[in-house]
């Protein structure tokens, strides 16, 4: 039976190294990208000299529209997502919570929770029909802990950890698993916009002393997103060197 992943924001960084991974492990992937569509194909290209069913899809997770016309794509495509890893995310530029503006506050939780919702609304009819699926999301530790100068963006991870937990409870009846990662300091574009000694200083403050890469979150998620997880549902793994203790 084909196990089709969806992995939105596949085309770059954490979401990038979860296609791959779950490629290696023998599911069709459908790799989401919203601007790097170059990335993405190449992403799909390489999957496939590699024998995996693999195709790149655009859609800006944060409209339903464009949500809904990429899964008729992947279903026509591939076939209906039975694995789904919502990655898809953004960072606004650090700043203090009196100055983030509505633009703003609204486009980050349009992205890191709407997009969620839509893609798992999306997912969900085939799911429960076949009483069978996996969603992993991906939080952050700041969601866990909070950060100053970082409320919008932590608050959209802390709904992460909410919706996770919540769904878990409500879709474990259909065995549908739902669990979340909650990264540490990664190094993908996201962080090193922060500038190359905030990333000194972040690796510095990691107990194993570096800062995490893609591929280690990756194997967290590809875990929790397969079988080896079929009794583990509504948790959220922490993957950050030691950062949070
Ligand atoms: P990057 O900025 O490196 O990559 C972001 C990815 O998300 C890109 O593939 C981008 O696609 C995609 N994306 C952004 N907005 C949209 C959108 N509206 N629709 C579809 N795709 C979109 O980030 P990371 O890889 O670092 O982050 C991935 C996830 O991990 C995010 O949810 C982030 O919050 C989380 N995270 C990251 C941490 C880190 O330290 N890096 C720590 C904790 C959590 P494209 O380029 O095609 O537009």
């Amino acid at each position: 039976m084909t196990n089709v992943a969806l992995v939105t924001g596949g085309s770059r960084g954490i979401g990038r190294a979860i296609a791959r991974k779950l490629g290696q492990q023998g599911y069709d992937v459908a790799i989401n990208y919203r601007r790097s569509r170059q990335a993405a194909e190449e992403l799909a290209d390489e999957l496939r000299r590699a024998g995996c069913n693999a195709a790149a899809f655009g859609a800006d997770m944060a409209e339903s529209g464009e949500v809904n016309a990429m899964f008729h794509a992947i279903e026509t495509t591939l076939g209906p997502v039975g694995t789904l890893i919502n990655n898809a995310g953004i960072a606004p530029p650090s700043g203090l919570f009196q100055d983030a503006d509505d633009e703003s506050w609204n486009r980050t939780f349009a992205v890191n929770v709407g997009g969620m919702r839509g893609a798992i609304r999306r997912a969900l009819p085939h799911m429960l029909h076949e009483k069978r699926g996996s969603i992993v999301n991906i939080s952050s530790i700041w969601g866990l802990r909070g950060a100053s100068c970082e409320t919008v963006y932590a608050a959209t991870k802390s709904a992460v950890i909410g919706l996770t937990r919540s769904l878990a409870l409500e879709l474990a009846p259909s065995n549908i698993r739902v669990n979340a990662v909650a990264p540490g300091c990664i190094e993908t574009d996201m962080l090193r916009s922060l500038g190359p000694e905030t990333l000194a200083d972040l690796a510095a403050q990691t107990p194993l002393g570096r800062l995490g890469m893609p591929e280690d979150v990756a194997a967290a998620a590809a875990f929790l997103a397969g079988d080896e997880a079929a009794f583990i549902t509504g948790q959220i793994l922490t993957v950050d060197g030691g950062f949070t203790g």
